[in-house]
């Protein structure tokens, strides 16, 4: 491509929807092959755009359905791909279309893959998103904001921790796959990014799971004070000291330092104590 024609494409991307397209061979090789063997899957990919990734994953997968906003880009890929009877490419929002149905496999097809080259502006409502549908799909393999990866791949101790972490962990085993530079999209971000494996580990959000979330949130809200201080904002507790010695949790530590099984615990425990948090 010419530069000319590079730079007019690059101008047309819009900017409020995240487009930051994939121009590199072999990190789109890479994104799809960390995916593995696609053949008897449903592939879903957010937000196709141009197609950068679209080709490897129509050819590699048993079944494949795209999800993208953009009016312009999903007629050109609709049109691309008409009459391939595998191929469904939906014009909708990702964080309100109807995901259940969209991730349900046709006959033969054996469970469900997401890719995506995210949006970085809504990546942490798509992440909460595929949490609520997490026992949909096996794995999601997500190209994301260098910074988020390490969020949400951060152990306890790790001053990267934070809500995202805790929500992430409590449905999902996150991994950092690889990193990529903005040399490798067009136009270039200008931050870092990575790809990152989240897999489903089949914990299910029980009733509990409203509480742990509105916990969380009020408890990372300011993460140098200790988790004691920071839980006296939260709706319902007179006293927090008792409700974190019941759970076994350290008064002095901060909330990065507390595991998913802490963090479990204590919504359990100032569950039984009082209808707090809810
Ligand atoms: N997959 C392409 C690639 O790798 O070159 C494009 C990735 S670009 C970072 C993000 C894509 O998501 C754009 O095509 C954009 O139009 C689309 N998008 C933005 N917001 C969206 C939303 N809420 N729902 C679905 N797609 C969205």
């Amino acid at each position: 491509m010419s530069r000319n024609q590079h730079s007019r494409k690059t101008r047309f991307a819009k900017r409020s929807l995240g487009q930051n397209f994939l121009v590199d061979d072999g990190i789109i090789h890479r994104i799809v092959d960390s995916a593995g063997d696609l053949s008897e899957k449903l592939v879903l990919e957010i937000g196709p755009g141009r197609g950068a990734l679209t080709d490897l994953l129509v050819e590699r997968s048993g079944q494949y359905r795209a999800i993208e906003l953009d009016t312009i880009l999903a007629e050109k890929l609709k049109s691309r791909f008409e009459g391939i009877e595998k191929v469904e490419i939906f014009e909708a929002d990702v964080l309100e279309a109807d995901l259940e149905k969209i991730l349900a496999p046709s006959e033969g097809i054996e469970g469900a893959v997401i890719v995506a080259n995210l949006p970085y502006n809504i990546s942490s409502a798509v992440i909460e998103r595929l949490a609520e549908v997490s026992e949909m799909f096996a794995e999601a393999i997500l190209m994301l904001q260098s910074e988020v990866v390490d969020r949400l791949a951060a152990p306890p101790g790790n001053s990267s921790r934070g809500f995202l972490t805790v929500l992430t962990e409590y449905v999902f085993e996150a991994k950092r796959l690889f990193s990529v530079t903005p040399n490798c999209f067009r136009p270039r971000p200008k931050v870092q990014s990575a790809v990152a494996s989240l897999r489903p580990i089949g914990r299910s959000r029980d009733d509990d799971f409203p509480r742990l979330r509105n916990l969380v949130s009020v408890a990372f809200r300011q993460k140098r004070k200790t988790i004691l201080n920071n839980l006296k904002g939260f709706s319902g507790v007179h006293d927090p000291v008792p409700l974190l010695e019941a759970a076994g949790i350290d008064t002095k530590l901060r909330p990065e330092a507390l595991t998913i099984e802490e963090w479990i615990k204590l919504a359990k425990v100032i569950g039984a104590d009082s209808s707090a948090g809810e």
